[in-house]
């Protein structure tokens, strides 16, 4: 029985993870902010510590999958706190626990988001790893409603190339352990009751997000991609950021691969 570590359990695509896995008769320690196995907050130092220590108790100092799915989608800094930071804290914190399984896997949740224009100077601070200087750059972008928007883009974005950069490393593919990411388009969940609550609003979301196949889905579908990613069938791919968008990367990028 593989041992999985999935990161906002209690909600979305983590709940639906989390009881894929656990149908499939594997043992899941759900993480969440509340109504989790392990209660923290990923925006906080303390909290992404705290994960690791309790995760090590629960285990037994082994785990065979980490699903980081966790993540909020509102226009301020604890968006940037939580999606990337808390994001990269998870994988990096649980990668020694990760080391013990005879077959690791690593997973995490970036977006289509990510292939909107960034706003730059937050883009830099990611990838410095300077939380600081980012959650002051998101400060500013959350004061002007017009720009408050960028945030959850760009923290996608750099998600999406810490994953790029990260994957082939010797700590990681070297150390035979996968570590991918999906990039959902518009998933049925929570996150975008809001956004899809009426019949304008979902044509709305539509012209941002063009879907041609099948349009917007149910959690179930992304968390069917993410179980295979963290399978033991999934050994060969590395740093790959799996579109499952309904077309919207084929739309949006189109020839530029
Ligand atoms: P959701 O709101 O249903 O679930 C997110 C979960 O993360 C919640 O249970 C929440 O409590 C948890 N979380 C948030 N902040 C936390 C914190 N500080 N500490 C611990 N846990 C925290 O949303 P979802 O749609 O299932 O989103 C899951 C992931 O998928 C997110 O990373 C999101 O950005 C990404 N995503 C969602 C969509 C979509 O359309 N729903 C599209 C692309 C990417």
């Amino acid at each position: 029985v593989r041992t999985n570590v999935v990161t906002g359990s209690a909600s979305g695509i983590g709940k639906a993870t989390k009881e894929l896995l656990v149908e499939r008769g594997q043992r899941v320690i759900g993480v969440d902010i509340a109504n989790a196995d392990v209660c923290v907050d990923l925006s906080t130092v303390d909290g992404r510590s705290r994960l690791v220590d309790e995760v090590r108790d629960l285990s037994g100092g082994s785990v065979d999958a980490v699903f980081a799915i966790a993540g909020l989608a509102t226009p301020t800094p604890s968006t940037v706190a939580v999606n990337y930071f808390g994001t990269v804290a998870t994988l990096e914190g649980l990668r020694p626990l990760l080391a013990q399984s005879p077959a690791p896997r690593a997973v995490l949740v970036s977006s289509m988001a990510a292939l909107f224009p960034p706003d730059e100077a937050l883009l830099d601070a990611l990838l410095a790893g300077d939380e600081s200087a980012a959650l002051a750059r998101a400060v500013q972008l959350a004061e002007n409603p017009d720009t408050g928007g960028l945030i959850y883009g760009t923290a996608k974005r750099a998600l999406s190339r810490w994953v790029r950069r990260t994957a082939p490393r010797p700590e990681w593919a070297g150390a035979s352990i996968p570590l991918n990411a999906i990039a959902p388009g518009v998933v049925l969940t929570p996150m975008t009751a809001d956004l899809t609550a009426s019949d304008e609003a979902r044509q709305q979301l539509a012209q941002l997000v063009p879907m041609p196949l099948n349009g917007f889905f149910e959690p179930r579908d992304a968390a069917e991609l993410l179980v295979w990613l963290a399978s033991e069938q999934n050994a060969h791919l590395c740093g790959q950021i799996i579109y499952i968008d309904g077309g919207s990367d084929a739309v949006m990028r189109g020839d530029s691969v």
